[in-house]
């Protein structure tokens, strides 16, 4: 039976998301040689530069078309000084998370042989954890929503019981599926329920979600005791689960522990969708210097394939995806490059060729 082509909505966006963008294009073609798979990709417009040149961020056509595609690659979107009438950012990933129902932030981090790593203690050479965003409530489904008075703006969290069920259950399932590989199949429950009612709600669905998975251990920490853990002892960690704020948040932290942002890729993920990018944002103190770290954006490449063969029931996609994982690792290992986050000289072009060369 002829295998049907894999349709992928690519959304570049700003900064240095075209730059990395263009690495992680390279690599899917090369590793769809390899799988025997075609992957037609189609360049949508949005971002904020689109806002500044059409005064929409996000069209209805571009949106349409991740909606159609079987999976979405995003660059990053949003620049400083491109700001709405609110003092906000133009931000339109966070529309497209909500008009898609992408609830799963899957932020995974590990160190990889051959790149020091920020923590001296030797068993910070291990770290291997995925954090788990609730990407559609919390503190964010308060935007655009903040009731503004003349002296005091009010931004209102909100917390559901079907939006925390399927966020935990989620993070439970992905513990499952961990414990397959060998991972110790633990999930953190990460809140302020000491504090807030709406967090004593959430940790109370967790504890029940928890009661149905026997087989995954299961720990609460408040986000503030988290926050100093995952700096003093991160290995200790497999899967957390948390809002979408803290989420935010904790997912630029633990990048820190391997390295930093361009060594974090990222899924969002709802029920009939998935779009891939990397955890970083536009960095536009680097943009245009060719200097990037795009290997958050080609490891978010190897995310999407892991998910695609699920869904397609396509054992050839996750060979991909492990081949590019092992592309990345080898050219790590043996020190054909190494980013400027670790103190090397390598940029985007460098990084993408040696990636490329071990595929
Ligand atoms: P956002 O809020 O949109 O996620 P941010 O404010 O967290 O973005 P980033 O754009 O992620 O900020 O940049 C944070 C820091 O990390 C900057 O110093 C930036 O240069 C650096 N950085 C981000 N991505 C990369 C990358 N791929 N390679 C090298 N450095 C990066």
């Amino acid at each position: 039976m002829p295998i049907k082509d894999i349709s992928i909505a690519v959304l570049p966006g700003d900064g240095i998301g075209p730059e990395v963008m263009g690495s992680a294009l390279q690599v899917l073609e090369r590793v769809g040689q390899r799988i025997q798979r075609r992957f037609v990709h189609q360049v949508h417009p949005a971002g904020a530069q689109h806002y500044v040149d059409t005064g929409d961020s996000l069209p209805k056509s571009t949106l349409a078309a991740c909606r159609a595609a079987d999976a979405i690659l995003f660059g990053a979107m949003g620049l400083p000084h491109v700001r709405g009438k609110d003092g906000t950012e133009i931000i339109p990933q966070l529309d497209i998370r909500f008009a898609l129902d992408l609830y799963a932030g899957v932020r995974p981090v590990r160190t990889w042989p051959g790149l020091p790593v920020p923590l001296s203690d030797p068993r910070a050479t291990k770290i291997d954890l995925v954090l788990i965003r609730e990407n559609t409530e919390g503190l964010f489904y308060a935007r655009g929503r903040g009731v503004v008075e003349a002296d005091a703006v009010y931004d209102t969290q909100k917390i559901s019981r079907a939006g925390t069920n399927r966020i935990v259950d989620f993070a439970l399932n992905l513990a499952r599926e961990r414990v397959q590989k060998g991972k110790p199949g633990k999930v953190t429950n990460v809140d302020k329920a000491n504090v807030f009612a709406s967090m004593a709600f959430w940790r109370q669905i967790f504890e029940e979600r928890a009661r149905r998975f026997p087989d995954i251990k299961t720990e609460n920490a408040y986000v503030d005791a988290m926050a100093l853990n995952l700096v003093l002892k991160p290995w200790q960690y497999d899967v957390l689960v948390t809002e979408n704020m803290f989420g935010d948040i904790l997912s630029d932290l633990i990048a820190s522990l391997v390295g930093g942002m361009g060594m974090a890729p990222s899924g969002d993920i709802g029920d009939e969708h998935g779009l891939f990018q990397p955890a970083h944002g536009t960095a536009p103190d680097i943009a245009g210097q060719g200097i990037a770290n795009p290997t958050a954006m080609i490891l978010s490449v190897a995310m999407m394939l892991d998910w695609l063969s699920v869904r397609q029931d396509d054992a050839a996609l996750a060979i991909g995806a492990r081949l590019i994982e092992d592309a990345v690792q080898s050219a790590f290992a043996v020190h054909i490059v190494r980013p400027r986050e670790f103190g090397g000289k390598s940029g985007t072009a460098d990084i993408t060729r040696a990636v490329l060369e071990q595929l």
